[in-house]
């Protein structure tokens, strides 16, 4: 045997599978990038903590313009939502017709210490639909079939109200629990349910950003940890064992 894929990876490719079969495509981008789409065009305001240096990785000595001509950082891009901004433009200047309706596994990068669940560098799985009729519902229903899909048995997904800029009104995800389907287990602490992500109708400033004309199309987006996912499927219980190369680990997925 020549090589074996590493569980990310195959993560990954299941993931684009799913969402392929509900009519998303796949797409990536950028993970150096500019202020603007990592922050501004994402309704994150200039102040805003998620900026800080302690939490994000500036580029020294690489600076670009944003829209406004004023100037402005490189980061590597702390989610994958940037890429909402870049789906939007390239449909508007390419001319495509909408919906919009996308998914983007990627790497995402955080200026944090290192422990049993934070990596400085980890997977996020964002997914974008932009549409006239895009509807909460749609989004629950979207949401719970990707879980289900993933985790090999039906699940149902609860909102809890949150705050995200970039989502109006945004949620938290919890997903019923896998293993015990609400009795309450090790997995879910005994909850039944387990916090995955977060979800909400896209802000109408997050469209105007993109080109879209939120007084004519609506739009839900959803992200979640594809790093924690796996650790919950398979029960890694290091997300470091992930990014160590170590064969034992790779060999048995
Ligand atoms: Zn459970």
């Amino acid at each position: 045997m020549n090589g074996h894929l590493h569980p990310i990876t195959l993560a990954i490719a299941r993931i684009s599978d799913i969402f392929s079969k509900m009519g998303f495509d796949t797409v990536d981008g950028p993970e150096l990038e500019d202020e603007w789409h990592n922050f501004d065009a994402l309704n994150v305001p200039a102040d805003h903590p998620a900026r800080d240096m302690q939490d994000t990785f500036w580029i020294k000595d690489k600076k670009g313009l944003n829209k406004s001509g004023k100037e402005a950082g490189y980061v590597l891009r702390t989610h994958t939502s940037n890429m909402q901004i870049r789906t939007m433009e390239k449909y508007v200047a390419d001319g495509k017709e909408l919906p919009i309706a996308i998914c983007c596994p990627g790497k995402v990068f955080r200026n944090e210490a290192t422990d049993a669940t934070h990596e400085a560098q980890f997977h996020q799985i964002e997914m974008l639909y932009v549409a006239k009729d895009a509807s909460l519902s749609m989004m629950i229903g979207v949401i719970e079939k990707f879980f289900s899909e993933f985790f090999g048995t039906d699940l149902v997904i609860r909102l809890r109200s949150s705050y995200f800029p970039f989502v109006e009104p945004g949620n938290e995800v919890d997903m019923q629990c896998f293993k015990c389907k609400g009795d309450g287990c090790n997995i879910c602490k005994q909850t039944g349910w387990i916090e995955i992500g977060g979800a909400g109708m896209v802000h109408p400033k997050v469209l105007e950003a993109g080109g879209i004309n939120p007084n004519d199309y609506r739009g839900f987006a959803f992200g979640c940890g594809i790093d924690r996912m796996i650790m919950l499927k398979y029960g890694v219980e290091d997300v470091r064992l992930l990014y160590s190369g170590d064969l034992r680990v790779v060999n048995q997925f």
